[in-house]
This record gives structure tokens, C-alpha cells and sequence, in this order.
């Protein structure tokens, strides 16, 4: 426990992601004095579609009297009717309420880059201090120095350190001394984000798609591919992304360019329809990233030996989209670690074994789901009649218990009774010590009297090769 619990915790985290950025702020909020160091110089733009659903939204709408949440909404998907759904034949499937069928407060889909922006300046406005342009090479995590080591040979030092640092996190080497663990998922994803000229629009399939007074999202699932169009704020913003085969092992990073030939070669053997061939057609060549999907498996802890240091977000579980939540456990994670530290008041080991304790299960629930959902999508020739059959299969998996989650309540409503199982030393797996998930994805499963030809023999294993 610290010798003063009054005095104002130092936070430091890495990366000004999602889950940094909100952390950062929580923290402030609740006085503590957290610093950010993040490698990019400033927020990034990089990125294209983005979805964050109510169990994450919620946060951001708890700040500035919900103007961080209003900018958000505005900048994004605020005027769809519909997510509809297709095969490679572009037969309808489905056609749900946009979203999940209800009026879920606190849904911000758009341009990811536009979403950073707005909650980067939210955390520059109440103060928190970025040390923005600053990689930090090593973790500090002894008695005598606790923080990051900066290129250059900088020490930012602090109470605690949460490593909010990614999918390629350093943390996990440095402060639990693990050896890379990625795992090619299989697959890859072409995305991009655009602005729809009017010249684009002459374009009959685009013309058809973004509409002035109404937003578009589109998905199609086919072979061993799936793919989402969205376009919005009056028909001026268009992004796409495309799951694919992965058989060229490309780089894990947000700007590795996509070349449309190899997008066209794609959309051709799962037989995608010509609107897929037009929108890739008018995207500009430099907007096209085709970006590695990568796996690692769950880890144990998520805590290092001292336990004053931890792994958040993606950097202690990195989801494929499938999920459609690893943004949200970010955010989760982020607002969690804020509240455990306040009501821990100085003692930081305490804080993080309780957080520990709050979120394993429910994350890794949610992580895993990101693999079945995929190749329920990818492994079943979708046809009207298999969605009648299978109603529950073919969605985007989230659930009342995921959406209606509220992170800060559960929080402040399990700290004392987990704090106290910390303190009596209770045993048992983390599994056991941890709040249970609060719902599964069982609904999704296909009917069993489904023949297995409709499983296609071609698929590959869920998870491939090393990397
Ligand atoms: C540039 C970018 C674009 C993205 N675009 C999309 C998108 O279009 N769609 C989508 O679904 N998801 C996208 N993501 C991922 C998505 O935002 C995250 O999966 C999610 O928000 C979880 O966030 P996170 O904060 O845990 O991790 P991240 O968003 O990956 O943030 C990690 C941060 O840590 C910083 N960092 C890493 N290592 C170091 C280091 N050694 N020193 C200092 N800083 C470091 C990184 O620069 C980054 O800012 C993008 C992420 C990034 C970084």
C-alpha cells in the first residue's frame, strides 16, 4: 500500500489507442494525474470503419455531459434504417433494424480516424498530459523505477503502468516475459476509406448505394470471404472492408497498401457481385490497406510479477472483428482500471488483481467468439432457407448481454466483495476467482441436422501457421 493514499496516483500508459486515450481520461476524471506516451506524433487518421456498440458508447457519453458522444454520433453512421444482408449471389438474406433492431444509445460506427480525433482532443482539453512522438523501447518495473524507457534514453516514471500498447504489444515480452505467440489467423482484410466524389456518384452501383438522406450498411457473406459497404454522412463518406484468405503473408500494420488486382482476384473465386468490382474499381489506389489478421492466444495474466504493472485492450487480448467488440473490451477495460484504482486508494496491486478479477471471463468469452462467429459466416452456403432454418446464426453477434453491460455500475457494484477475496488470499483458477461471463454464443450455433456438405471441405483450420 503507499505510505500516503491521498496522494495523487501517477498513471503512465502506453499508446494512445482507444483503450489509452480512455483510460487516460478516466483517470483524470477521478483525479489521479495520468501521462500518456504514444509512438505516433499526434492522434492518427489511419484507419477506416470502426464500430463501437452501447457496453463501450455508454462511456464516452458519460463525458462532457454527453458532447463527446454527440460529436461522435455526428461524425458516423447516424442515419441508417437497415444493416442488410447478402450471399455471393446477392440474394437477400436478412434485412435487420439498424441497429440490432433497437435505438441503442451510445452506437457510433464511422471512420475511426474522425473518432480518435474526437476523443484525443477531449483528453487534451481536461488536461491529460501526451507525450505524443515518443516510442517507448522498455518497461521499468522494479521497487527502485516503475515506468517506460523512451528511444533516446527518456525514463517517464510513475505508481502503476498500463500498457495500452496494441496487438504488437511490447509489454508482453518486457513486463510478462513472454516470447511472440502470433498465429496467422488465416486471413487478411482489404479495407478503405474514401470520400465519394460527385463524379463517383455517376456511377450507377455507387449511386445506387450512397444515398443522399440515408446511410448504407451492406454486408455479404460468401466462401471463406465476407465483406461490409458502408457509406454515410450524406452519401460524402464511403468505407469498405474485406475478409480474404490470407496466402501471401503480409505485415501486420494499419498501412500496408491492398493492390485492387489482388482485390479483384479475391471477389472473383468467391464470386462477389459486380457492386464489389465497381466500388474497388472507383477507390483511390493510396486509400487501400490490406491488413494481416493475426491471433494470440488468451493469456493467463495479464499482470507483471510486482503487480503494479498491466496489459489492457488489445495489447491482453487481441480480438479478430469477428467479435465486432475488441474496440468496446478496450474501452471496457480502460473505464474498469480507472474505477479499481480510485477505490483502491494508493494500494495499486490491489486495483489490478480486483480488475483482473472483474474482466477475465467476460473477455475472454467475447475474444473466443471471434473465431466461431467467423466461420459461421464463412463455412455455410448462406441461402435464404438456411437463414429461415438458422435465424439466430447469421448476425452480428451482440447480445443483450454484451450491449446492455454497463461497466462503471458492475465495477463499483463487485470491487468490495472481489477486494475482499484478494485480501483472504482465496484460491482458485483465475477462472474461478473471476466474475462469471454473463452469457455465451450458443444461440448462434447452426442447426445439427444441417448436412455437413454445407460445410465447405476446402476451409482451413481456424487457426494456421506461426508467423
Ligand atoms: C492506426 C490505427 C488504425 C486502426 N484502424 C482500425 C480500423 O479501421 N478498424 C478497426 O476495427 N480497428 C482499427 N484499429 C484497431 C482498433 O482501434 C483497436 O483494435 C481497438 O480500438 C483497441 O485499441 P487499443 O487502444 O487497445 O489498441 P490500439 O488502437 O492498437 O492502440 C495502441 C497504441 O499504442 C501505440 N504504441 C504501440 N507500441 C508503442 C510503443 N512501443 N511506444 C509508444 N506507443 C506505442 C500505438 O501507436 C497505438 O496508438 C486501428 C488501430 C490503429 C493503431
Amino acid at each position: 500500500m503507499s505510505s500516503n493514499p491521498d496522494k495523487q496516483l501517477r498513471v503512465v500508459i502506453v499508446g494512445a489507442g482507444f483503450c489509452g486515450l480512455t483510460a487516460a481520461i478516466e483517470c483524470k476524471l477521478r483525479g489521479m494525474n495520468p501521462v500518456i506516451v504514444e509512438a505516433y506524433p499526434g492522434p492518427s487518421s489511419h484507419g477506416d470503419l470502426l464500430d463501437f456498440v452501447p457496453n463501450a458508447g455508454r462511456v464516452f457519453n458519460s463525458w462532457d455531459d454527453g458532447k463527446v458522444g454527440q460529436a461522435m454520433f455526428d461524425s458516423g453512421v447516424n442515419a441508417a434504417k437497415t444493416m442488410d444482408f447478402y450471399n455471393q449471389d446477392n440474394v437477400l438474406l436478412r434485412k435487420d433494424p439498424w441497429p440490432q433492431g433497437q435505438e441503442l444509445k451510445g452506437t457510433f460506427a464511422g471512420h475511426r480516424g474522425e473518432m480518435h480525433r474526437i476523443v484525443y482532443e477531449y483528453a487534451q482539453r481536461i488536461g491529460v498530459e501526451i507525450q505524443a512522438g515518443k516510442k517507448v523501447v522498455d518497461y521499468l518495473d522494479t521497487d527502485v523505477e516503475r515506468g517506460v524507457l523512451i528511444q533516446g534514453g527518456e525514463k517517464v516514471l510513475g505508481d502503476v503502468v498500463l500498457a495500452c500498447d496494441g496487438p504488437r504489444s511490447l509489454a508482453r515480452s518486457k513486463l510478462l516475459h513472454l516470447p511472440e505467440s502470433r498465429v496467422n489467423s488465416g486471413y487478411a482484410i482489404f479495407r478503405a476509406f474514401f470520400n465519394v466524389t460527385d463524379e463517383m456518384r455517376k456511377n450507377p452501383y455507387l449511386a445506387d448505394l450512397a444515398k443522399d438522406e440515408e446511410d448504407t450498411t451492406i454486408f455479404w457473406v460468401g466462401p471463406d470471404m465476407h465483406g461490409f459497404i458502408y457509406t454515410w454522412n450524406h452519401a460524402r463518406d464511403c468505407a469498405w472492408v474485406l475478409t480474404h484468405l490470407d496466402d501471401a503473408d503480409i505485415g501486420e500494420s494499419w498501412s500496408f497498401p491492398g493492390k485492387k488486382e489482388d482485390v479483384h482476384k479475391y471477389l472473383a473465386k468467391a464470386g462477389f457481385p459486380q457492386v464489389w468490382t465497381e466500388v474497388v474499381n472507383l477507390t483511390p489506389e493510396d486509400r487501400l490497406v490490406d491488413y494481416k489478421l493475426v491471433w494470440r492466444d488468451p493469456l493467463k495474466t495479464w499482470l507483471s510479477e510486482s503487480k503494479r504493472s498491466i496489459l489492457l485492450g488489445d495489447a491482453a487480448h487481441c480480438h479478430l472483428p469477428t467479435s465486432a467488440q475488441g474496440a468496446c473490451m478496450a474501452v471496457e477495460d480502460a473505464a474498469a482500471i480507472a474505477i479499481c484504482l480510485e477505490k483502491s486508494k494508493g494500494d495499486v496491486p490491489l486495483a489490478l488483481q480486483v480488475f483482473e478479477r472483474l474482466r477475465f471471463n467476460r473477455s475472454h468469452v467475447i475474444h473466443q467468439a471471434s473465431i466461431s462467429t467467423r466461420n459461421i459466416y464463412h463455412k455455410t452456403n448462406w441461402t435464404p432457407e438456411m437463414v429461415e432454418k438458422n435465424p439466430d446464426s447469421l448476425v452480428m453477434p451482440l447480445f443483450d448481454w454484451i450491449l446492455d453491460y454497463d461497466i462503471q455500475k458492475d465495477t463499483e457494484e463487485h470491487f468490495n466483495h472481489l477486494a475482499e477475496d484478494v485480501r483472504s488470499g482465496r484460491q482458485g483458477t483465475i477462472e474461478e476467482l473471476s466474475l462469471p461471463a454473463g452469457g455465451d454464443y450458443s444461440c448462434m450455433d447452426l442447426k445439427e441436422d444441417e448436412p455437413s456438405s454445407l460445410v465447405r471441405e476446402s476451409a482451413p483450420p481456424a487457426i494456421m501457421t506461426s508467423v
